[in-house]
């Protein structure tokens, strides 16, 4: 019998490597980008024609290769990343492994053109399906320039899988998006058959996310940073209200490279609950810096995958650090004025490791809580919780007015309420004997001891309404008013349906109705705020507002039957009122269990602090 075993010639075998590693033209942008941002760069061009399947080009203005080094490149496992073991857990660069480039010239034709800094001549390269073609000297500036024309041109099969342009157009604006916004201080162009689609000049890192993430977001992000020895974290997380319906602008990065984690996004998600409709996404950047050596992030071929050493304690920092910045946000959303744009540009977001930074981040206690490496796990240790607790106390003098009610959580898992409860505390000491002051009949303005509050009266109300129908449908029934004279309402067809479904519920928020047959009903009770001999136009208006709601898929019939209820019967802006109701107001709003937003996640007041108005005014 003869022997059956034989070596792969190297196309071959590089075309299987290459499998893993360029599976469409976006993974080819990702690892050129990287590339590019490796040689230091600081402008990096990507052109793509016929959605990268015709060409996908990065154009750096890097320390370039030398004649040699733009040889090697193509060789599998070639690479001046790393030149031992040990540099596999030190790894800083966004590759490593050098299997890009070699996968590349297995797979379609690749042009390159690169020139180091102070050479004379650039060297020109040719290879077709891992074969040199030529390779010549030619003159150009300093930098590399690498094509990658006609993919899969030698693997039909593969070719034959690419999805439509669309489709792979979408994936490689993902991978462009995803490159560009952890690197705001590099420029960065995308061209798309001849048309740019991006132009990012280098700024802030704020500015980045706005830029490749659209106008919508500007004033609209709040900013997360929190240190400590063992990880530190920095980005932005749009407020509430920038949630939307489908996922999307989401990011994490670890150590500048961006990965998808579904455990870190429950982390977040986390921490956004009950400020966002339930089954909406808010937007986060976020950028997790920490020792190499923590983590594993050789687990996937394109390196988007990680494994966390100590996964645990990187959740916790992760859903602490958003829930400290949001909850800064709903006490005072006014800090905005610092975070304008223009004033963005001083910001040191791009550069969050200043010595200055550190020092401030080193006496705050969440820094303390994570300093001694691997003995954060006491997070866990229920006996230890004020560490955990540690992580909601002032970080500066200006947030020391916060005060946490160290004794109402007894256990890990009832933190999550620490940032309500923490809010709502201070709130609560609006002053008694302060009168409220109401404006265009929509605002209240409330003095505490910190400053005052402009509470939106509509807003406010809705968020009451609504926990108050929460508690009704949980088994406390609104008390009903009888009405003297029962009024009859006629409903078309498809209302008295509805309706029909809706009358148990109902009769716990207050309202008492009865069929009365010929699509007619008889309105016997109404809760006692529902002035006598408005309940018809009352029910109708809730009626409309449910069928509004109807086409929201998201929502149960309860939920909308709660906001629908909540919306009509708030008391609307531009209505008068007594001192005594809004007093009544500003008290019931604070002892919800989420008093900062409506149901729908619009705001419900506004801070203004003594200390920042101060300052404002130069004192
Ligand atoms: P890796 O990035 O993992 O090292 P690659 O196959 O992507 O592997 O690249 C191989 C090597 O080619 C890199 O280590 C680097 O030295 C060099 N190289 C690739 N692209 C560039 C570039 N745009 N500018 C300068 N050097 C580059
Ligand atoms: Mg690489």
């Amino acid at each position: 019998m003869p022997d059956i075993i034989q070596l792969l010639p190297d196309n071959i075998a590089n075309q299987i490597a290459a499998g893993e590693v360029i599976q469409r033209p976006g993974s080819a942008v990702k690892e050129l980008l990287e590339n590019a941002v490796d040689a230091g760069a600081t402008e990096i061009k990507l052109v793509v024609n016929d959605a990268g399947k015709a060409l996908v080009q990065v154009i750096d203005n890097g320390r370039g290769m030398s004649e040699t080094d733009a040889r090697m490149s193509f060789e599998r496992h070639a690479t001046s990343k790393i030149s031992n073991i040990e540099d596999l857990f030190r790894i800083k660069t966004m590759g490593f492994r050098g299997e890009a480039l070699a996968s590349i010239a297995a797979v379609a034709q690749v042009e390159l053109k690169s020139k180091k800094e102070g050479e004379t001549t650039g060297t020109y390269i040719e290879i077709d399906n891992s074969v040199v073609k030529k390779q010549e000297l030619i003159a150009m500036e300093k930098g590399t320039s690498i094509a990658m024309k006609n993919l899969f041109f030698n693997v039909p099969a593969r070719r034959n899988f690419l999805k439509s342009n669309p489709s792979e157009l979408r994936n490689i604006v993902d991978e462009f998006i995803r490159v560009a916004m952890s690197f705001p201080d590099i420029f960065f162009s995308l061209t798309s058959n001849g048309q740019q689609v991006f132009h990012l000049e280098r700024g802030s890192l704020k500015q980045r996310i706005v830029q490749l993430l659209g106008n919508n977001y500007t004033a609209r992000l709040v900013s997360v940073q929190e240190h400590s020895d063992y990880m530190n974290i920095y980005g932005f997380v749009g407020k509430p209200d920038t949630a939307k319906k489908t996922r999307g602008d989401q990011y994490f990065f670890v150590n500048n490279r961006f990965i998808k984690s579904a455990y870190l996004n429950h982390a977040v998600m986390g921490a956004f609950d009950s400020m966002i409709a339930k089954d909406s996404y808010p937007m986060y950047a976020l950028f997790i810096d920490l020792d190499p050596a923590q983590l594993d992030i050789n687990v996937h071929p394109t390196k988007q995958e990680i494994k966390f050493e100590d996964e645990k304690i990187v959740y916790a920092f992760v859903q602490s650090a958003v829930k400290h910045s949001l909850a800064q946000f709903s006490i005072s959303p006014t800090l905005d004025f610092e975070l304008d744009s223009s004033i963005q540009n001083l910001d040191a977001v791009s550069q969050p490791f200043t010595d200055e930074r550190k020092s401030s981040a080193a006496s705050s206690s969440l820094y303390n809580t994570f300093s001694q490496k691997n003995q954060a796990h006491f997070i866990e240790n229920k006996s230890e919780l004020k560490h955990w607790r540690d992580f909601y106390e002032p970080v500066s003098k200006e947030q020391q007015t916060i005060s946490v009610d160290q004794g109402q959580h007894s256990n890990a898992a009832a933190s999550t309420n620490i940032a309500e409860s923490l809010y709502a505390e201070k709130h609560r000491q609006i002053q008694e004997d302060t009168p409220l002051q109401q404006m265009h009949f929509t605002y209240i303005l409330a003095q505490n001891d910190a400053g005052f509050l402009v509470i939106h009266q509509q807003n406010a109300h809705e968020r009451i309404l609504y926990e108050r129908f929460i508690k009704a449908l949980d088994g406390k029934p609104i008390a009903i008013q009888q009405s003297l004279f029962p009024q009859t309402m006629e409903l078309a067809a498809q209302d008295v349906v509805l309706l029909n479904e809706l009358l148990p519920d109902l009769q716990y928020l207050g309202y008492h109705l009865e069929p009365f047959g010929n699509n007619t009903f008889v309105i016997q009770g109404t809760p006692s705020d529902v002035a006598q001999g408005n309940e018809k136009t009352a029910i109708e208006k809730m009626l409309e507002q449910y069928k509004h709601f109807s086409n929201d898929l998201k929502y149960s019939k309860r939920e909308k039957l709660l906001r629908s209820l909540a919306w009509q019967q708030a008391i609307k802006a531009g209505k008068a009122l007594t001192q005594k109701e809004m007093r009544s107001l500003v008290q019931d709003l604070f002892i919800c269990a989420s008093p900062n937003i409506t149901p729908n996640g619009k705001p419900t007041y506004t801070a203004f602090k003594k200390n920042e108005l101060d300052r404002m005014f130069g004192r």
